[in-house]
């Protein structure tokens, strides 16, 4: 089940800033260098900025710098679209590499001029088998593996078909370059790991002059080396593979001796962060896209109206610990209204529209009140917003038979409309089928403002907008993707929440939002959070909810 991480750790106490810490002080590193290395394959979710704050993040309070480093290794599966997405997505999260942009693919020739180098050595060896028969002669965690018949291969031999796979004389699977290490080892990554495979595909980047790539294994260590990364940090699936980071190291002259350490992925209740299973979201067609509102993807999430400052707040209080765990959504949900609370300026929406007549309210007359813009920030300044005799209210305010404690409108009961006036329901007016359509008002011309002269109290104050200049919009609502905390990565199409979204088409929105060109979120007085979807138009005006204003996750689980 979920936890919430409660412990607020402060940036700088988390043992990776620790070990850095250690090191800086007892000389073992001048100065600090990281790395985030996205292999561009898709576009990065929530969990990817939790490794985006931290390696940037101790970089920066380290008088370090950090590089973004494309692990650009499978061309078959990476794409310029994904690129460009990156980099908007980790500058928008607050982070600049500046000029230290740089490619697993740079390093082509360098780390291929290594494997020959590991080959003439005798620790390297081209294998014949399939992928499949390395699979079967790997063994177990408890049971060796068994030596490939081409293990002992001469030097020569080896060196004279690694250099045909590179020329490309050979098809795809015909051959692989092993690490000659230990087929008994007890950690299956030293087990000869494959160090290239031949594949006969285009690269972003290197075009047509590879047809071998580097595993993942033997690329990312020896970048780093060629960076001169001082802490390579990575998720704990990569613990088991540091003992082989560690044999390139021992094994190849390379130019420097990172250290890699291993911290707990992030895992979130009622979403999945995994790049696959996001994949085939979006390719299956079960969400708009990688930037659909109910995806974890950085892209999603900005465009549902999520400010940066709240995912940097969120990973800083998840801290960064060595024992994978899963953060509640509710805790996601708490840094961003903790931070729109602040910053969000106050608008007036109506989702689901009731019609309301001032009875008593001159016909074709107006007036124009104030409205505070944010309520605990007077420098947010005030709007004009216009009261008349027609008026919107939101369905739910009003109830002809109220039980007990229902505050708000209902036959006879008297509010307040915020900034606006005392009003009472007279009448409810209904269509052939008994639904309400509209409800004959009075208000009290003495309570402009809001106030009762005479000091009698309304127990209930309501949003409105007015129906004469009101603009018509629709409010998409988001429900969580999954209907289970803990959705099954396996089959993730059953987990799917299919009422994730609730599309509300005839909300009325005071004109203010519909002029704001503001891309940040507003609170809609008494609902949430919203923000205007980039790709609404005006004529067609589309609100995002980013977040309501209660713990609605704790709700579920029935926590609370
Ligand atoms: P996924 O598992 O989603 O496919 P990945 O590890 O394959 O992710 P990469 O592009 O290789 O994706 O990830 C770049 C960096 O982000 C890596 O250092 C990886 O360890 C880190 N990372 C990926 N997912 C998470 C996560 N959930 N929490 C923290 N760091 C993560
Ligand atoms: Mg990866």
């Amino acid at each position: 089940m979920a936890t919430t991480q409660a412990t607020v750790r402060e940036a700088g106490q988390d043992f990776i800033r620790d070990i850095v810490r250690v090191d800086l002080a007892s000389g073992r590193v001048k100065a600090v260098a990281t790395r985030f290395p996205p292999e561009p394959n898709g576009y990065l979710h929530i969990g990817h900025a939790k490794s985006i704050c931290l390696n940037f993040g101790v970089a920066e309070e380290f008088g370090g710098h950090c590089n973004l480093r494309y692990d650009d290794t499978n061309p078959a599966r990476e794409s310029q679209e994904y690129i460009d997405a990156i980099e908007r997505d980790v500058r928008w999260l607050g982070f600049d590499w500046g000029k230290n942009l740089f490619h697993a693919s740079d390093y082509f020739e360098q780390l291929y001029e290594w494997a020959e180098h590991l080959t003439r050595a005798g620790k390297a060896y081209v294998d014949d088998q399939t992928q499949e028969e390395m699979r079967l002669t790997r063994g177990t965690l408890t049971e060796a593996g068994t030596e490939s018949p081409h293990r002992n291969r001469s030097v020569e031999e080896n060196l004279n078909l690694l250099r045909r796979m590179r020329a490309g004389e050979f098809p795809n699977g015909a051959h692989t370059l092993r690490a000659k290490i230990d087929m008994g080892s007890g950690n299956i990554n030293l087990r000869d790991p494959v160090l290239y495979r031949i594949l006969h595909a285009e690269h972003p980047r290197t075009g047509k002059a590879w047809c071998i790539y580097p595993s993942y294994d033997f690329a990312h260590g020896q970048s780093d080396a060629i960076e001169g990364i001082t802490h390579s940090v990575c998720t704990l699936e990569f613990e088991d593979h540091r003992p082989l980071y560690d044999w390139f190291l021992a094994n190849l002259p390379v130019p420097s001796h990172p250290h890699q350490y291993e911290f707990a992925r992030l895992n979130l209740t009622y979403t999945i962060l995994s790049k696959r299973v996001l994949t085939e979201l979006v390719r299956g067609g079960h969400v708009g896209g990688w930037d659909d509102p109910r995806m974890p993807t950085l892209a999603g999430l900005r465009r549902r109206g999520v400010p940066p400052e709240s995912i940097r707040d969120f990973v800083r209080r998840i801290g960064v610990a060595k024992a994978n765990s899963v953060v509640d959504m509710g805790m996601l949900d708490f840094c961003i209204r903790e931070h729109l609370n602040k910053h969000a300026q106050r608008r007036m929406a109506v989702l689901r529209p009731l019609k309301v007549v001032i009875e008593n309210y001159p016909e074709e007359a107006h007036e124009d009140l104030e409205a505070a813009n944010h309520p605990e920030d007077a420098g947010a300044g005030t709007r004009r917003i216009r009261f008349g005799r027609e008026l919107f209210i939101e369905r739910d305010d009003f109830m002809e038979n109220p039980p007990k404690k229902f505050f708000r409108l209902s036959p006879g009961a008297e509010v307040r409309l915020r900034y606006a006036y005392f009003i009472t329901c007279r009448e409810v007016v209904k269509d052939a089928a008994g639904a309400v359509t509209e409800l004959r008002c009075s208000y009290d011309p003495a309570t402009k403002g809001g106030n009762a002269p005479d000091g009698r109290k309304v127990k209930a104050t309501m949003h409105w907008v007015s129906a004469s200049d009101a603009v018509r919009a629709e409010v998409r609502l988001y429900n969580p993707l999954f209907t289970r905390p803990d959705p099954n990565a396996a089959d993730f199409a059953a987990d799917l929440n299919p009422q994730s979204l609730e599309i509300l088409a005839d909300a009325r929105i005071e004109p203010a939002l519909a002029a704001d060109n503001a891309d940040g979120a507003v609170q809609f007085e008494r609902q949430g959070y919203f923000c205007r979807d980039p790709y609404s138009k005006p004529g067609r005006l589309v609100f995002n909810r980013t977040v309501g204003l209660r713990d609605s996750y704790a709700k579920i689980a029935g926590t609370s």
